[in-house]
């Protein structure tokens, strides 16, 4: 619909990330607004991403009054379509803006499709844009994923540069996520507070049968299932978003969508969408879509495996090992690059996955430990291996091996093994970070990649820069950071407890919690880094640390609230009143002692866990390292008492839908 010169000064930007010409503006918001137009679509809407890690949108019309009065024009001008101003004010900034300098602005982001969202009543047009203060912070997840993709491009070009490729397109980042999420019947969801508050279950007894027989991973996708995983797919088609493969995961009712990999924004933009549609269709199938981290006690909790890689349509993927040996020398320094990164600023990867959700997940035995570490596979460990001892080795598999660009053979096309237990596993061509949790937008962990990957391009750069010799000085370089960063590569079981012990022999940090994680986010090696690649600044760094410190210590505030509404209002009742029962009936009839005696035994722990909860929960504060010492267990003392009273009263007189309800009835 453009113009051939607004066209290819869009496509510029989009491909090339070349700066916005503000003049094809105009034409670019008219041709929008007839699209959108032509389609029924009556408002629009700047979609942003602020630091809640949901998205947010305010629509406005596009029809204005006429100066006659009797009458309406429709009209988008290119000022609206760049630019909006929403109310931010209710936005978490972490300090960034007092509420009387309120104002934010939503940027337009030509790089990420616009698109149309259906609701039965009509339908709007949504502009993905950036959310910035007056003052020029980023204030969401989108501003800063952009500028880590800038940063890794310029590093990545001076890499390929020495490689002796000229001509070299725009080098973008890739995601591709995998979203676990469990489907819960409304009509048992909405009789459990803890669900429908959008929390996980603070309370529920193991069901009798659990995930022992391993009978739900890829089985048959039961019927209903298929019906709500259909309308998915499709809405999601509508949306321009590639979903690829569905499929059962191993708990009972939990289930997993992954779309085709596209650019990093791009992905991030589709998965907040992706979110929206799986709880949307949930619910127009009379199902609750749960994308908590951790639902369900003794269970898998739900991850989001961000699969992430580096490419253009010049070199192809940077990740994957090349056909030549040429190819392949480049290939390892990436790949060191890589690991480099994720030693050095491990911390920060374990603080970008923090969320009180999450916690519950990471190390879990059923996902990855919280101590990051890098799985490479048998045949590329084996390569390293053989760097790091100095000169030329054999292969595992091949003939031999020499960093020397023109005589390195072929590398493993396959990853070999799979490693269910590592955080961060090479996958042949790509890398997949799996501490992700389900619930979490995937753009702070892509920002901390990309950020990461830039610098080590860039401290490999500047040692080959001006190399008399490149393979000599690739040689000495991938030794150097093997010999200094090789620690981190672990391609053991991260489950056992060997590895939690090796792994502080190793030096490697075990940030257990979000409350231990989130000071890494503004320590100095971490600030230095952003505000180097030009990515964040401190005082955005700040913000951030503050608003994830708030959301963690206010999410358990909720949960807290919710034990003790529940714990006071609908357990102790039911176990009193069961209690009452048997006490009756012990005296008509004589039965009943011992268990009259377990179940006021427990109803007292129940009442007293219930105080000490309280008492904790009020003297809480601010800091998380209290609520995660004193509040979260806390919570568990009230479940464990409540949990001991579910096997014990009446099952119709117990007042929540059983995991054995809500997890085995579709
Ligand atoms: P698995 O369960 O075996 O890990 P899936 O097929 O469920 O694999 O998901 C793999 C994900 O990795 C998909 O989203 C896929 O598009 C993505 N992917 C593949 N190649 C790349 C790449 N080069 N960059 C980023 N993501 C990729
Ligand atoms: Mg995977």
């Amino acid at each position: 619909m453009l113009s051939k010169e607004a066209f290819a000064s869009v496509i510029d930007t989009i491909e090339n990330g070349k700066k916005l010409d503000g003049s094809v503006a105009d034409e670019v918001a008219e041709k929008m607004r007839e699209w959108a137009d032509s389609k029924g679509a009556t408002h629009f809407t700047h979609v942003f991403y602020p630091l809640t890690g949901f998205s947010a949108e305010k629509h406005d019309s596009f029809y204005d009054a006429s100066g006659d009065g009797a009458s309406a024009i429709s009209k988008f001008t290119g000022a609206t379509l760049i630019q909006g101003e929403p109310d931010a004010s209710s936005f978490p900034n972490g300090g960034i803006r007092g509420t009387h300098e309120a104002r934010g602005y939503t940027a337009w982001d030509p790089t990420s499709p616009a698109y149309l969202t259906e609701n039965a009543n009509g339908i709007t047009l949504c502009i993905p844009t950036s959310f910035v203060s007056w003052t020029g912070e980023s204030l969401d997840k989108k501003t800063p994923l952009l500028k880590s993709m800038a940063a890794v491009n310029k590093q990545a070009h001076r890499i390929l540069s020495l490689f002796g490729h000229d001509e070299i397109a725009h080098i973008s980042s890739s995601a591709g996520p995998e979203q676990e999420y469990f489907l819960v019947d409304k009509g048992f969801a909405n009789a459990r507070p803890d669900l429908v508050a959008g929390c996980r279950t603070l309370f529920g007894a193991a069901p009798p049968k659990g995930q022992e027989f391993d009978d739900h991973y890829f089985g048959v996708i039961p019927e209903r299932v298929m019906s709500f995983m259909y309308d998915v797919d499709r809405e999601l088609f509508k949306l321009g978003i590639p979903t690829k493969t569905r499929h059962n995961e191993v708990a009972p009712g939990q289930f997993e969508i992954a779309p085709t990999y596209e650019s990093a924004n791009v992905a991030a933009d589709h998965q907040q969408l992706m979110m929206t549609v799986l709880k949307r269709v949930a619910d127009q199938h009379g199902l609750l879509c749960i994308l908590n981290e951790k639902p369900f006690a003794g269970l898998n909790g739900s991850g989001k495996h961000v699969n992430w890689s580096l490419g253009n349509r010049t070199q192809k993927n940077l990740m994957d090992p090349g056909e030549t040996p040429h190819e392949n020398a480049q290939f390892l320094v990436f790949c060191g690059a890589v690991i480099r990164a994720v030693d050095k600023y491990a911390p920060l990867l374990r603080s970008v996955v923090a969320s009180a959700g999450n916690d519950h997940r990471l190390g879990a035995n059923e996902a990855p430990p919280a101590i990051i570490s890098i799985f490479l596979g048998d045949q590329l460990n084996d390569v390293m291996e053989q760097i790091k001892g100095g000169g030329a080795t054999t292969s595992k598999s091949r003939g031999v091996l020499n960093i020397g660009v023109d005589s390195l053979p072929e590398l493993p096309k396959d990853a070999g093994d799979r490693n269910r237990t590592s955080p961060f596993a090479f996958t042949g061509n790509r890398f997949e970070f799996r501490a992700v949790g389900s619930n979490q937008s995937i753009s702070g962990p892509l920002v901390a990649l990309n950020t990461i990957l830039a610098d080590s391009l860039d401290f490999i750069a500047n040692k080959l820069e001006g190399a008399a010799d490149l393979n000599a000085a690739i040689q000495t370089t991938l030794k150097d950071i093997l010999d200094t960063h090789g620690r981190v590569i672990f391609n053991g079981d991260g489950y056992s407890e060997e590895w939690h012990a090796e792994a502080a022999e190793r030096g490697l940090p075990n940030l257990k919690t979000t409350a231990d994680a989130l000071p890494a986010i503004t320590s100095p090696e971490v600030v230095d880094l952003f505000e180097r690649m030009d990515v964040l600044s401190e005082t955005e760094l700040r913000s951030r640390q503050e608003v994830y410190s708030e959301q963690y210590c206010a999410f358990i505030n909720v949960e807290a609230n919710l034990v003790t509404e529940m714990g006071r209002t609908m357990i102790f009742p039911a176990a009193a009143a069961y209690a009452t029962q048997l006490a009756a009936a012990k005296a008509a009839t004589g039965i009943g002692a011992s268990t009259l005696e377990k179940v006021v035994s427990l109803t007292n722990e129940l009442e007293s866990s219930l105080d000490k909860l309280e008492a904790a929960h009020s003297a809480a504060g601010e800091e998380p390292m209290v609520w995660k010492d004193t509040v979260l267990p806390a919570m568990l003392e009230v479940r464990a008492a409540a949990d001991a009273l579910e096997a014990l009263v009446p099952d119709n007189a117990w007042p929540l839908p059983t995991y054995q309800e809500m997890l085995f009835i579709k």
